[in-house]
């Protein structure tokens, strides 16, 4: 028999367990998902799984050897930057192949109304005299930077109950999960009120919904634009990434 090639599969996203899906059983591989460890309750993955931080490039490095990985699939998501450099990093260190899955970012539209923005902190920046009542999607990590805004009030969305309080003066908390559906988005905007949307541009079908509800809504939406991404291989689909791993176990 073969050697089994061992792939690490850095996870947290749809395509990183839509990829793990399409690799599992495929003979002479063993895929190990490794999640940051931010939601409480993942999707089910198959293959090992593998939970919390490595400790910077210098952990990753001895992750890698450690584990005599072969291969490593950085499928997190566009806005982790820091996931993503590390991992550029300590493959090159290491002398691994890597390749990174970055989902496609959404399309502006001719009807939208976007701001692109470079960050939370210039988005924050942006609400002032544009909206009183905003929609704020942009995950736990980033609302720090609307604390200065007291005179805003925000529907925040997140997945999980944050244990604290969130540093907002004026807010209400929902917890969900993707997929949301555009009719569904809307109804929710108009029920609160709500006057513009904040948004990390992060691609993909699973949260589209509230853009085009801001769309159909004629509502401004303050788009956070994506982090640059480490040069290296990449691909934009989970069809792609598959090919690229099974040109490497031919
Ligand atoms: P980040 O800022 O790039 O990473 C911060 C630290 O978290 C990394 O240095 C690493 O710790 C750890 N980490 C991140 N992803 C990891 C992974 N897949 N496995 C093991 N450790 C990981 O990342 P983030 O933006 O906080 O995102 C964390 C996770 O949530 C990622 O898996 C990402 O795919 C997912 N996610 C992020 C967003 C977003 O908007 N940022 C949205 C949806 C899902 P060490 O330095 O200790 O190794």
């Amino acid at each position: 028999m073969g050697k089994v090639i061992r792939l690490l599969l850095l996870g947290g996203t749809g395509e990183a367990a839509e990829l793990a899906r399409g690799l599992s059983g495929t003979p002479g591989l063993t895929v190990i998902t490794s999640l940051a460890g931010r939601t409480r309750k993942p999707h089910e993955l198959p293959g090992e799984v593998r939970v919390g931080g490595f400790g910077g490039v210098a952990g990753l490095v001895t992750y890698l050897q450690d584990q005599a990985i072969d291969l490593v699939v950085d499928a997190t998501h566009p806005f982790a930057a820091t996931m993503a450099a590390n991992a550029a990093a300590a493959c090159d260190e290491v002398r691994l192949p890597r390749l990174k899955l970055h989902r496609p970012p959404w399309p502006r539209q001719d009807s939208d109304r976007w701001i692109d923005v470079p960050s939370a902190d210039e988005a924050a920046a942006a609400l002032p005299g544009l909206a009183s009542r905003v929609f704020l999607t942009t995950g736990r990590q980033d609302i720090a930077a609307f604390t200065p805004y007291a005179e805003t009030w925000f529907l925040v969305r997140l997945i999980d109950r944050p244990a604290e309080p969130l540093p907002l003066q004026q807010y209400e908390l929902i917890l969900a999960r993707g997929p949301f559906q555009a009719k569904s988005e809307a109804d929710l905007m108009s029920d609160h009120g709500i006057e513009a949307l904040v948004s990390k541009n992060s691609g993909g079908n699973s949260t589209y919904g509230k853009i085009a509800a801001a769309r159909l809504k004629k509502l401004p939406v303050i788009m956070i634009e994506r982090p640059a991404v480490p040069s290296g291989e990449i691909v934009d689909s989970v069809e792609e990434a598959l090919e690229w791993i099974a040109k490497r176990l031919a």
